[in-house]
């Protein structure tokens, strides 16, 4: 028996998957319907469908961006949510500036450049007051609008570096003196420029989450693991030097400038800005699985740790069992998967298996 009390998954609604939704409302809503029940009917009893992605669309009705469906997916999924009493958190992907909104706030690279995240995409400084007033408005438009359990922040960090934009620059140097471009790692003020990107978003998190709770709903996010190290310097600027290598960490990425997401989400945990704390562990490596595990309920300081496993890369059934069952053996109280459609998409018997480990 393991001791789960929140079964999650996420239900990946960006990219490849929104296209398995009709555009069709009532061939849609009987989609998610089959979702919702699917889920109840495996014994998850907490949703984290994708409702925003990076092209600044959604699957829900806004007067600012616009429905990529052309009908409201998540009335739909909190009706049926209701019906099976399963949790639901919308997952917003943030920052994202497919449509341009706002292309003065553009994170810039060292080289001053525009930071292409992937495919061209491109995304909004974490730190511009600009991007900030026009993220915390969507927030606070969907919280407000819809009979919602709780939100679900993705993205909520920096896109593996830091940002080099004339409103970082001038900001860093009104405070210290220098611009950031000229500080070498290690110099004398690289602990400074990490913080300083730290607190940026530490304080929007803030703020998000002030907007989230005054709702009356619960904030949740999806996060990087970050381990041990963590643990044992918890006064360290958190520049998540330790993140896990995976298909996703490109060749350039290695280098530590690149490494920054400044996530500082065990900080988040202790002020108290995150109910939820979903841990994005997405790899067949138990070890590594280990350590989040062992880490995790620490670093989460009292909000909901749940271990998110991903059904990507090299996992198999056989590997994800053995990582539920290391969970369950740590005591963790919370377990989600990345991500219904990848979980469907396994052979019956591979999902047996997997359903039958978290009971
Ligand atoms: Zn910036």
């Amino acid at each position: 028996m393991s001791g789960f009390q929140k079964k999650a998954l996420w239900i990946a609604l960006e990219g490849q998957f929104r296209e398995r939704i009709s555009k069709d409302p009532a061939d849609g809503a009987e989609q998610i319907r089959k979702i919702v029940s699917d889920c109840a009917e495996m014994g998850f009893n907490l949703i984290f469908p994708c409702v925003r992605t990076h092209d600044n669309t959604n699957g829900y009705t806004s007067d600012i961006e616009k429905n990529y469906y052309g009908w409201d997916l998540l009335e739909v999924f909190c009706e049926e949510c209701k019906k099976h009493d399963i949790e639901i958190h919308p997952w917003f992907c943030f920052w994202g500036d497919g449509a341009r909104v706002h292309p003065e706030s553009t994170v810039v690279d060292y080289d001053g450049s525009l930071t292409d995240i992937g495919d061209g995409n491109l995304t909004m400084c974490p730190m511009r007051p600009e991007a900030q007033e026009y993220m915390l408005s969507l927030v606070t438009e969907l919280v407000e609008r819809y009979p919602i359990d709780g939100f679900h922040m993705d993205y909520i960090r920096y896109p593996h570096r830091p940002c080099y934009c004339d409103y970082h620059r001038d900001q860093f140097r009104r405070k210290f003196g220098i611009d950031p471009r000229e500080l070498d790692e290690g110099s004398q003020l690289w602990d400074a420029w990490n913080q300083f990107n730290v607190d940026g978003l530490t304080d929007f998190v803030g703020r998000v989450s002030g907007k989230v709770s005054e709702a009356g709903k619960k904030v949740s996010a999806a996060l990087f693991p970050c381990g041990r190290h963590a643990v044992d310097s918890p006064d360290k600027p958190l520049v998540l030097n330790r993140i896990v290598p995976g298909k996703e960490m490109g060749e350039a990425q290695h280098n530590k400038r690149y490494w920054a997401i400044f996530q500082d989400w065990p900080y988040w945990c202790r002020m108290r800005y995150l109910d939820y704390a979903a841990i994005m562990q997405y790899t067949p490596h138990l070890d590594m699985a280990a350590e989040t595990a062992e880490a995790g309920p620490t670093l989460s300081n009292g909000a909901q740790f749940i271990m998110g496993l991903g059904l990507i890369w090299d996992q198999t059934a056989d590997t994800l069992v053995k990582q539920i069952q290391l969970c369950a053996e740590k005591g963790l109280t919370g377990i989600c998967f990345y991500d219904y459609f990848h979980l469907m998409d396994w052979s019956e018997s591979d999902r047996s298996k997997v359903v039958a480990s978290l009971k």
